[in-house]
């Protein structure tokens, strides 16, 4: 399969297409290894996930060479993708012990009380992680080190328009000497699909169509999964908002990346009183930002978009706007060079468009006025996804206020991507958008863990207890009685009210 430069057409690699056969061989060495991956525990694992941090930043350089190659990335959003993944494995090596530690939760009785109760964190042994082509290296690392900083072992399928980020990564897991629980499956569909029917757990990253077809695959299986999904992020900017941030902020979250994150502004609602005043300041920042491709030297701002599929939703999008009665107020078309598409804001634009309902993925910002904060809430909420938000107010309690009236897995009030750069947090989407979280604190360590209880006696044990047979009235009517007082209210409790029936005739 040959991986092409969007910006240039040029030919940039070629990788090989892993059958379902090879898939299978694949997952059954990582079966092999992983038990003495999970018994080094947390502390070892640490050691190797440290390893491979230091790797990713002596390698920084050559990363984003190669990222920027299969992505046609200006050289500053390239960098992005090593410096996150550094990030979290910092996060996940140095706490995975205490968030993957035994615990030991009070027993719900005191008749339990004989009993050591522990829940224990077993991985589940191969995890299948399969990623999309928008941050080729961060996706793939932001799944992959959690499932291994939890014992796992994983198995990637990155996407086959930008696979060669992905084999770096595992180049540098196998160049630092850590153990082979780290493969890397090359291919588009169908490997996929191979990867989903062979492993114990998924983590997919993908559009909503895709992310359905796992999902089915996986019930079939009976295997978990998690799924992060596609987004139509609203920015809601209310009259009272610093409406200078408010245009920097929007237009960053509409546009990096050339506005290919799952996660970035893709309508924009504004209070009608400061709406012109905002849209003259948004329209005038767009305007001056660089677009183009650059190589070790920054130059741009905006760089191409990740293949002509990409770019045809983009066009269809703003024709059908424009079609429809709204205005580019800047940008509008593609360059004619390569994939890319001009940074876009739109204007007059309502729900009938596409460019509001679906996920566009590309360097658009359409803005709409509302009338007031309670219209712009209907609005941000008139959508199947609900991945995250940002509010624009001066006033950060009624920010805090309206994020909890709108359906998202994530609010930033006068910021954007904020939640995704801070690690406690869960990072997931709501209705379409998603399934369980992606990561976040220590359930984002777990969520790759089998949860067992493991019960052991406190005190001496008896030859028997007293549930077990030959059945007794005396002895069973003790237990009943006992775990009616330890769990039931008033009368109930004593069996009094038992009694009184008994006695009355009533009988029971
Ligand atoms: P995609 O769904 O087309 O492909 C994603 C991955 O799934 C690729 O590796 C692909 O080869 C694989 N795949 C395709 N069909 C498969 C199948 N039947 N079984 C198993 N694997 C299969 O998505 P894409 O076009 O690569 O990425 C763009 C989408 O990803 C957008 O919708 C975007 O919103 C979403 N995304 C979401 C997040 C998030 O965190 N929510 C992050 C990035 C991208």
């Amino acid at each position: 399969m040959e991986v092409h430069n969007p910006a240039t057409g040029e030919e940039v690699g070629r990788v090989t297409v892993d059958s379902a056969d090879e898939v299978a061989a694949k997952v059954d060495r990582l079966r092999q290894h992983q038990p003495e991956w999970e018994a080094i525990g947390p502390a070892g694992r640490k050691r190797w996930l440290l390893k491979l941090q230091d790797w990713l930043i002596d390698n920084t350089d050559h990363l984003a060479d190669v990222l920027q190659s299969e992505t046609g990335k200006p050289r500053m959003d390239a960098l992005i993708d090593p410096g996150f993944a550094v990030d979290l494995i910092g996060y996940y090596a140095r706490r995975a012990g205490k968030f993957l530690a035994d615990e030991h939760p009070s027993p719900h009785s005191p008749l339990a009380r004989v009993k050591r109760l522990t829940t224990v964190y077993r991985p589940y042994p191969v995890v299948g992680v399969i990623t999309p082509w928008n941050f080729p290296l961060a996706m793939p690392a932001l799944d992959v080190i959690p499932a291994l900083a939890a014992g796992a072992a994983v198995l990637l399928k990155p996407s086959e328009v930008t696979p060669l980020s992905a084999l770096e990564l595992a180049r540098g897991w196998s160049e630092i000497g850590a153990p082979p629980v780290l493969s890397v499956s090359t291919g588009a569909a169908e490997t996929g699909a191979a990867v989903v029917n062979t492993v114990d757990y998924v983590q997919f990253t993908g559009s909503t169509r895709t992310g359905r077809a796992i999902a089915a695959a996986c019930a079939e299986r009976l295997v978990p999964y998690s799924l992060e999904l596609g987004g139509k992020d609203p920015a809601l900017v209310l009259a009272d908002a610093d409406l200078d941030r408010a245009a920097y902020g929007i237009a960053f979250g509409g546009l990096f990346n050339a506005g290919q994150v799952c996660i970035s502004v893709e309508r924009v609602y504004v209070e009608a009183p400061v709406y012109d005043e905002f849209v003259t300041k948004l329209t005038e920042h767009v305007r001056e930002l660089r677009q183009g491709a650059d190589g070790r030297e920054s130059r741009y701002d905006i760089g191409a978009l990740a293949s002509h599929a990409q770019r045809d939703v983009v066009t269809r999008h703003v024709d059908d706007a424009i079609a429809k009665g709204a205005r580019a107020v800047t940008g509008g078309r593609p360059t004619g060079v390569g994939t890319f598409f001009e940074p876009t804001v739109l204007v007059d634009v309502d729900h009938g468009m596409a460019c509001m309902t679906e996920e566009t993925f590309g360097p658009t910002l359409p803005v709409m006025k509302v009338a007031d904060e309670a219209e712009a809430v209907a609005l941000a909420n008139d959508s199947i996804y609900g991945l995250s938000a940002s509010v624009w107010t001066g006033d950060r309690a009624r920010g805090e206020r309206i994020a909890r009236q709108l359906d998202a897995g994530a609010v930033n009030v006068n910021d954007v991507f904020a939640n995704l750069f801070n690690f406690a947090l869960p990072m997931g989407g709501w209705q379409q958008s998603g399934v369980g979280a992606r990561w976040g604190g220590a359930e984002g360590l777990r969520k790759y863990c089998r949860k067992q209880a493991v019960t052991a006696p406190i005190l001496p044990t008896q030859q028997k207890e007293l549930f077990w047979f030959p059945y007794s009235t005396r002895k069973l009517g003790f237990a009943l009685t006992a775990m009616r007082a330890a769990g039931a209210r008033g009368l109930r409790r004593l069996g009094v009210r038992d009694v009184i029936n008994t006695v009355g005739g009533k009988g029971k």
